[in-house]
């Protein structure tokens, strides 16, 4: 039996390294660093980098990369090895502070949405001292943040520390005036839950879809899906459990705090689940599993799929972003308190999300909008593409009370009259849960569950701190001028109430009743990402983000081309892989077995045998497959003239409208002529296939 405790961060140069390795001095400066994110000194990297170095070799590392999150959600790095030649002519083993705290890779072909028209073109990666270095695959990767020489954020990373430094600012504006004195800063932090399939890796090999795109761009429903769910919580399989093994065992080398797994809902899906930690660390941690989910599904000659949607009819994938806000003291502010001035205080930072979620809700719904996603939002399995929040039955009930400055006479028969009153810690039952909610208040986080499992964490934090970090400042200003502290706390948090209580829903999220509520409650039902992307400039939130210094309106612009651009190639792709496959393997199956029925059909007439089967088969197949090649044209011709289209705009909506459109068109006939056609002829694996390939 592996002793786990020695295996967790076996593999990252962490605090202890650091405190083992480093001379006392160096030590002291490079915690300072971390703690108050300020400049380290290059001859204090030196020493940092040597002993890294050193650290690294030792346990086999030959390179150093900067590990960086450009704009295509995914990481990136570029190797040098540490050797350094000698005048000898051998080599030594060399790592310089300048290499650990700065790098230059070529950053000409990542996205830039513009900015590399307008700026300059060369960008470099600072090192985040906030995360630690680590070892993978025999590389030494130093995380870093990625930005353009005139200083504009290139990366997911960079934001995402702005939009922290945000809420640190303002929630502290808070605290003080609560009379908070130990803390010093305050951290957001992060749990998500990232879903996934497992298929065998043979089974995809002949999926041309599944490889170029992620999804199955077609395939009928197999015979037994989801509905008997017997899969949730199900005894897993051995090789999903030996994969599960070795990435729990990877991941906890790398000190990633993975620490639940089960199969999920739909056959072959899966899910992990960390224990929380600080945004930044959520984050590199969360885009690590995902790349070794994919390692390791093909070490065990099995593919990991990540996207949102792999297969149409059966459950998606998605990822919970479970998240809070604490003290570096390690108070969690969305923890009812013990006193009833912590209680007053964790209701100023509730209402504070509650007004946030409500204000901003066109942000949120934007920051887990994508191509993949769509298939999922406002299905009837992921939260609907409305956002509303969940809190429950008991903390509705108090904020009622407050509203109506009524008396609270729930459970624990309190008064309720802010600042002199113990609130209940609402108990984390799983049973009362609501699962359809896109914004749950869960006993002390909230579960954003609307992210798709394929996303950055980025994104979504970014907007979450930001926006609730200008609701805090709103706050503060109004709070640090008051006369009379209760009164004006107490008329702040029944205002908030009021004013933005339609956001509140504990109903089922799927209902139709829900979609028709929600509109006459003024929500926003942005359906698609096309439909949700134009919010993201709006002058609201270009104002935001500009006052929290998360995104300039220069920064905020190319994301939003980035965005759009991307939309529009996933759906060109998908539409190109689509085509490819009904002129390749679609059309000659059915061509090939109708070409049998009709040999047959002939051979019965000649012999005067019954053929109404091969007639109406053929019949059928054959009008099917006119069909389907009238459709595959119509998509051709769309996609001609998508080329045509150069605004992103309007390119996206067309995509999304013309392109899109047609592909669903076209694959409803494919599909049905998947049910009719001779297993001998169809070339591809079905969904029964794919789905039940991993035992
Ligand atoms: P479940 O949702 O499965 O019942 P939990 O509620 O315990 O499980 O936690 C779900 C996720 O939320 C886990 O990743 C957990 O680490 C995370 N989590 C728990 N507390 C916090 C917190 N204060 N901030 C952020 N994430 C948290
Ligand atoms: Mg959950």
């Amino acid at each position: 039996m592996k002793d786990i405790t020695r295996l967790f961060s076996s593999m990252v140069f962490d605090d202890s390294v650091m405190k083992a390795r480093l001379p006392k001095d160096t030590y002291k400066a490079l915690k300072k660093t971390i703690a108050q994110g300020t400049h380290l000194e290059l001859d204090v990297a030196n020493v940092v980098a040597n002993a890294m170095k050193d650290w690294a070799v030792e346990k086999g590392a030959t390179h150093f990369t900067h590990w960086f999150q450009p704009m295509t959600g995914i990481t990136a790095e570029k190797h040098d090895s540490f050797i350094s030649p000698t005048a000898d002519g051998k080599i030594i083993m060399e790592f310089s502070g300048k290499e650990l705290v700065r790098g230059e890779p070529d950053a000409s072909s990542f996205p830039s949405g513009g900015l590399r028209a307008t700026f300059e073109a060369r960008g470099y990666t600072v090192w985040d001292t906030t995360s630690f270095a680590f070892i993978k695959d025999g590389t030494l990767c130093i995380p870093t943040a990625f930005c353009s020489y005139s200083g504009e954020a290139l990366d997911k990373k960079t934001p995402l520390l702005r939009s922290m430094q945000a809420i640190d600012k303002q929630a502290m504006r808070v605290l003080r005036l609560f009379g908070n004195k130990s803390a010093k800063r305050v951290l957001t932090t992060v749990g998500p839950e990232q879903e996934y399939f497992l298929i065998d890796k043979k089974m995809y090999l002949k999926r041309p879809d599944l490889i170029y795109t992620g999804r199955t761009v077609l395939g009928s429903p197999p015979p037994k899906g989801q509905e008997m769910e017997d899969h949730y919580f199900g005894v897993l399989k051995p090789r999903v459990s030996a994969f599960m093994k070795e990435l729990d065992e990877e991941l906890w080398k790398l000190g990633i705090l993975a620490k639940t797994k089960h199969n999920e809902v739909a056959p072959a899906q899966h899910e992990l689940a960390p224990i929380f930690s600080t945004t930044n660390l959520a984050l590199d941690h969360n885009q690590l599993t995902m790349e070794l989910m994919k390692v390791i599904a093909d070490r065990h000659d099995m593919v990991c799929l990540l996207h949102e949607k792999p297969f149409a009819g059966v459950n998606g994938s998605g990822k919970h972003n479970n998240w809070s806000i604490s003290t570096d003291t390690g108070l969690n502010l969305l923890e009812p308190g013990d006193t009833p001035f912590e209680n007053a205080q964790f209701l100023l930072f509730l209402v504070a999300v509650i007004k946030a979620v409500d204000e901003y809700q066109d942000l949120l719904r934007v920051s887990v909008a994508s191509a993949g996603n769509d298939h999922r939002l406002g299905a009837n399995e992921a939260p609907p593409a409305i956002v509303s929040m969940f809190l429950g039955d008991e903390l509705t009930e108090i904020l009622e009370t407050i509203d109506e400055g009524k008396a609270y006479h729930g459970k624990e028969k309190i008064e309720m009259e802010i600042g002199a009153t113990v609130l209940p810690h609402f108990p984390k039952d799983t049973t009362d849960r609501n699962r359809t909610s896109p914004f749950a208040f869960t006993g002390n986080k909230f579960e954003f569950r609307m992210l798709g499992s394929a996303f950055s964490i980025a994104g979504p934090n970014i907007i979450l701190n930001t926006i609730v970090a200008e609701e805090l400042s709103q706050f503060a200003d109004i709070l640090e001028k008051s006369a009379d502290f209760k009164a004006d706390l107490a008329n702040l948090i029944k205002s908030t109430i009021q004013k933005h209580k339609k956001i509140i829903f504990n109903g089922n999220n799927y209902s139709d009743e829900w979609v028709k509520e929600a509109e006459s409650r003024g929500l926003l039902n942005l359906k698609t990402t096309v439909d949700a992307l134009p919010s993201f400039i709006a002058s609201k939130n270009e104002e935001v983000f500009a006052k929290h210094q998360v995104f300039t309106e220069t920064e905020l612009h190319s994301r939003y081309e980035i965005m759009l651009e991307n939309y529009a190639k996933i759906i060109r792709i998908e539409s190109l892989t689509m085509v490819d496959l009904l002129k390749k393997e679609v059309l000659p199956a059915t061509l090939g077995y109708q070409s049998e029925l009709v040999s047959l059909l002939q051979k019965k007439n000649e012999c005067g045998l019954d053929s109404t089967v091969e007639e109406s088969l053929t019949k059928k197949i054959s009008e099917l497959t006119v069909l389907l090649y009238q459709k595959l044209g119509k998509l051709e011709e769309k996609m001609v003239q998508a080329g045509t289209i150069t605004d992103t705009l309007e390119l996206a909506q067309y995509y999304q409208n013309a392109v899109f459109a047609s592909m669903s068109d076209a694959r409803t006939i494919a599909d049905e002529l998947e049910t009719l056609v001779s297993k001998k002829y169809w070339t591809l694996p079905t969904y029964g296939e794919l789905l039940y390939s991993v035992n």
